[in-house]
């Protein structure tokens, strides 16, 4: 521990122990908004099962071999696949032993926890090095949380720590240790995504770990490439505990904290939790993921009656009876049960299209669950079938809500006014593309920093833009 506190303080970074909170990372310097504050990489991570992907740089393309002894894990050439080698030794021996159908049930949290073991056991033997930030002794400190777990989960946890002995087959194995570990994973592994925020795979990166959550964060953590790096979104001043937000922060406070509470076992004390109850907080609610006024023209939110026989519009009065609500409701449930994997874009876009209508007429229109449905009419169907002109329109929709749940800089609020940008460059709006561009610039460069290629290229495209405009101009005035 002592090792990692000094690697910290040469970081100007601390850790504490805050009463509620156990361990917290502190800023011992200021930090701005854009700056990074801790980078790390991954003590084990797994890339996701949805679709073959290479296991050292997570890419996806036609030329992705298996590995020709354990027919189990993906590599895009030989660099990935030799730089990965140390760690896949012994896990190929053990996949390779294995049947096809017990194969199947190597999922990535079981190979997770597989590459955690041999990740331990080469440290052990010095064949992988240590350093302050990459020891397992880090995954000793992380809490598991056990006693708080539900009798199913820990079944479940037994029977995922049975298969990892099978695998494995290492007498020195404990059970009781591994299944604590799954519990450890559940709740301090983190999804590593791609710089639009599309999921490629879990890591455990344990010092990341330390940092707590906030529904109202100063920090914000994304990966460039497997790298978890951390980048302040707000002044920090020194002294003060850096935090990220663990989960959406759009829901209303209940639904946060109930995540928050089932999956990382805690309830959040944040500045906007702490407010659970009062006017505000339920206004926030009821307009987040209530009910839209009768009045098309009005924007009042509408809380329950007290005869809990409908729910009164809070501007106006007007009552919408318990019954109509219901009605729209079961047909929205009916009309989502027709999608499926199997029905194709254009014919999902029409379904999410009536789905979104019936929508529009129960919820509120700042609700984050008409937001929801927007985002996948544009990113799942609209994209796909390359309809520019109509995926602007919905990407124009979802911009407002945006703005009104994210304070500041926020990695999708950024992500879709580039997307916009992109949209109204396609659709030859030069001067609008600018704007949007510039927007997406602005927030981006924060939470994803200047020098990744990604804003790199993103402030390319903004250039481009601003060049053409020019040169429009010049022309107009021949
Ligand atoms: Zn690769
Ligand atoms: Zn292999
Ligand atoms: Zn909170
Ligand atoms: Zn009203």
């Amino acid at each position: 521990m002592e090792d990692l506190k000094a690697a910290l303080r040469d970081r100007c970074l601390t850790v504490a122990s805050l009463p509620e909170k156990g361990r917290s990372l502190l800023a011992a310097t200021d930090f701005h908004p854009g700056q990074v504050i801790l980078s790390q990489e991954p003590y084990v991570f797994a890339p996701n099962a949805a679709e073959p992907r290479c296991d050292g740089c997570f890419a996806t393309s036609a030329r992705l071999r298996k590995c020709s002894a354990c027919q189990a894990v993906w590599y895009c050439g030989s660099s990935c696949q030799k730089s990965e080698w140390k760690m896949h030794r012994l896990e190929c021996m053990a996949l390779a032993r294995l049947d096809k159908e017990k194969r199947k049930s190597v999922t990535p949290s079981i190979r997770l926890m597989i590459k955690l073991y041999i990740r331990r056991k080469l440290q052990d033997e010095k064949i992988i090095s240590t350093t302050a930030m990459d020891n397992y002794s880090l995954v000793d400190a992380l809490v598991s949380h056990m006693s708080e777990i539900n009798e199913k989960q820990l079944v479940l946890y037994a029977q995922m720590a049975n298969l990892i002995n099978i695998i494995l087959q290492w007498p020195e194995i404990n059970i009781k240790e591994v299944a604590e570990n799954f519990s450890k994973l559940s709740c301090n592994a983190h999804t590593i995504c791609d710089s639009e925020l599309r999921p490629l795979g879990t890591g455990l990166y344990p010092v990341i770990s330390i940092i707590n959550h906030s529904c109202l964060p100063n920090a914000v953590l994304l990966f460039e490439g497997r790298t978890a790096v951390v980048r302040a979104v707000q002044h920090i001043p020194q002294g003060s505990e850096v935090l990220i937000s663990y989960i959406e922060t759009a829901g209303s406070t209940t639904t946060r904290l109930k995540s928050l509470r089932e999956q990382y076992h805690f309830a959040c004390a944040c500045p906007r939790c702490a407010k659970l109850g009062q006017p505000d907080d339920i206004k926030e609610s009821a307009i987040l993921e209530g009910y839209r006024c009768e009045d098309d023209r009005c924007s009042g939110f509408l809380l329950r009656d007290s005869e809990k026989q409908g729910f009164v519009c809070q501007q106006c009065g007007r009552v919408r009876k318990k019954e109509e609500i219901r009605g729209i409701a079961s047909e929205i449930k009916l009309m989502s049960e027709r999608t499926s994997s199997s029905t194709s874009p254009s014919q999902a876009v029409s379904i999410y299209k009536m789905i979104e209508n019936l929508q529009g007429k129960l919820y509120h229109p700042s609700s984050i669950i008409l937001l929801q449905t927007r985002e996948k009419i544009l990113k799942a169907t609209l994209m796909d079938l390359q309809d520019w002109k109509e995926a602007l329109v919905y990407c124009k929709l979802t911009i407002p809500v945006y703005e009104r749940v994210y304070p500041g800089y926020h990695p999708l609020l950024g992500l879709q006014y580039y997307t916009s940008g992109k949209l109204e460059w396609l659709l030859d709006d030069t001067g609008n593309a600018i704007k949007s561009l510039t927007k997406a610039v602005d927030i981006l460069r924060v939470t994803h920093g200047t020098n990744t290629e990604f804003v790199r290229e993103l402030v390319m495209k903004l250039e481009e833009a601003r060049a053409e405009a020019s040169h429009n101009l010049s022309c107009a005035d021949e």
